[in-house]
């Protein structure tokens, strides 16, 4: 048994999902267990339409822009509009509802980016059966992908992977699951955070004992860098399981980062594969300890805000820093890169965290500066403490652009600067230059 997870892109149109047919078919050998992302771009244009309707605006031009996308792919399938109908009536009241209501909670928010998976499933799995092959379109909640209830970002519990093992255990066919989609006890649709369909894939694969995690997406496996900022960037045979979970908790959007635990904690290999270049054998992630002292790849990771907390000088350096921590927890805000000395503390979190409150606490320890806009520029490798000169040459090679935060612990796996967000392309393209062009 295998998984093979198809990304945004790679449902894109009418033409690409007849694609990612042929390519499943070329693998019935190995029994795929298919799993979907929404059609590219449909999960962003649905939290938009959400919130504008929660702001009372009429969205019933991009409503209908978005079911005729849908209309459109099925009707160049030659497939039943009714495969989805039920779905469409389901989101069309959901809108009426924020609408009503004038908030987008996010229960709601979950439950409307549910419907991009919901629809890309049994499109995909239609357009299957229309070449012959016996697959069925599932809801990931009704096969067991049980979470957590923290909308937006929940997770599996302990049961999960039994739950999803019973349920596939003896299913005919070719099940084509949505990507991204849970259900918590209470019995509300979560998700598992944007990118999650990867996250998914890897889920089921475990939950099945597959023998290989495919990830289909529209790339030739994992890179040097993002190819959308360096052309040059050429792709990676192989990367360890390690390596492969700092690339993307650092940034490399080509995997969701919850994707390769289940995997390590069963060791399947995932490979990452390209839709638009089946042929390329792209990138095969393993427990592979033996790459010795590398650079993989230039990572980056845009929308941070640097906080600068001043000591008083009236409080003890580590009840300082006990305190600025504990407001961190208390909001339940991630700090990312945190580095200390006498005289103060910075730390970096996401900017898409709500900090009014948050900044009004950290004031009542010390002085606080808060800088938006920054984006965080990561060495990601190997063994990488080993290697003479790294830290000259990442210095070397941003030149000018200054460099405001080192995160350069212990870590044999990253060195990370902060910088300002305008620089991170350049940055990324001259790093890139020093250590893989040479
Ligand atoms: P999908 O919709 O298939 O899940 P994503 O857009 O989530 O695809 O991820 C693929 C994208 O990840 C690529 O198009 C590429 O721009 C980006 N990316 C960022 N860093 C890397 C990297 N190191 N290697 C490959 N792709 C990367
Ligand atoms: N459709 C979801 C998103 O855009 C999940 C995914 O594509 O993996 O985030
Ligand atoms: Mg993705």
């Amino acid at each position: 048994m295998i998984v093979m997870k198809f990304g945004g892109t790679s449902v894109g149109s009418a033409l690409r999902i007849r694609e990612v047919v042929g390519i499943v078919k070329s693998q019935l050998i190995n029994d795929p267990i298919v799993v979907v992302s929404a059609l590219g771009g449909v999960t962003d244009a649905l939290i938009d339409i959400g919130k504008q309707a929660a702001a009372g605006k009429d969205v019933s031009l991009q409503l209908e822009q978005l079911v005729k996308r849908h209309y459109d792919a099925l009707n160049e399938l030659k497939l039943d509009r009714g495969i989805i109908s039920e779905e469409m009536d389901k989101l069309g009241k959901l809108i009426g509802e924020i609408f009503m209501l004038g908030e987008l909670t996010p229960r709601n928010l979950d439950l409307l980016m549910s419907f991009g998976e919901r629809m890309s499933a049994r499109i995909v799995a239609g357009c299957m059966r229309s070449f012959g092959l016996d697959a069925t379109a599932y809801d990931a909640y009704d096969i067991g992908m049980i979470t957590t209830s923290n909308f937006g970002d929940a997770d599996i519990n302990a049961y999960t992977y039994q739950k999803i093992r019973k349920s596939l255990t003896g299913k005919k066919g070719i099940p084509v699951i949505t990507g991204f989609l849970g259900k918590s006890k209470e019995g509300d649709v979560t998700t598992l955070g944007r990118g999650g369909s990867d996250y998914t894939a890897s889920i089921v694969g475990a939950a099945v004992g597959a023998k290989e995690i495919q990830i289909w997406t529209d790339v030739n496996g994992i890179m040097t860098a993002d190819p959308k900022i360096v052309k040059t960037a050429r792709s990676i045979d192989e990367v360890s399981y390690k390596e492969a979970i700092e690339l993307a908790m650092l940034g490399a959007k080509v995997l969701h980062p919850k994707t390769i635990l289940p995997a390590v904690e069963n060791n399947i290999p995932v490979r990452i594969l390209n839709t638009f270049n089946p042929q390329h054998k792209g990138t095969l992630v393993l427990n592979n300890s033996g790459t010795g002292s590398r650079v993989t790849s230039i990572t980056y990771k845009k929308h941070i805000v640097a906080i600068s907390i001043s000591s008083p000088g009236r409080i003890e350096v580590r009840d300082f820093l006990r305190r600025v921590i504990d407001v961190f927890a208390k909001h339940d805000v991630p700090v990312e890169i945190i580095s200390n000395s006498k005289t103060g503390v910075s730390v970096t979190i996401e900017e898409r965290h709500e900090t009014v409150q948050l900044m009004a606490d950290l004031r009542a320890i010390g002085n606080v500066e808060a800088k938006s806009n920054r984006a965080r520029v990561s060495l990601v490798g190997n063994d990488l403490l080993y290697m003479p000169d790294i830290l000259q040459n990442m210095y070397s090679s941003l030149k000018s652009i200054e460099i405001e935060m080192i995160s350069s612990s212990m870590s044999k796996k990253n060195k990370s600067v902060v910088i300002e967000e305008k620089y991170a392309d350049k940055a990324v393209k001259r790093l890139h230059t020093t250590f893989f062009s040479r």
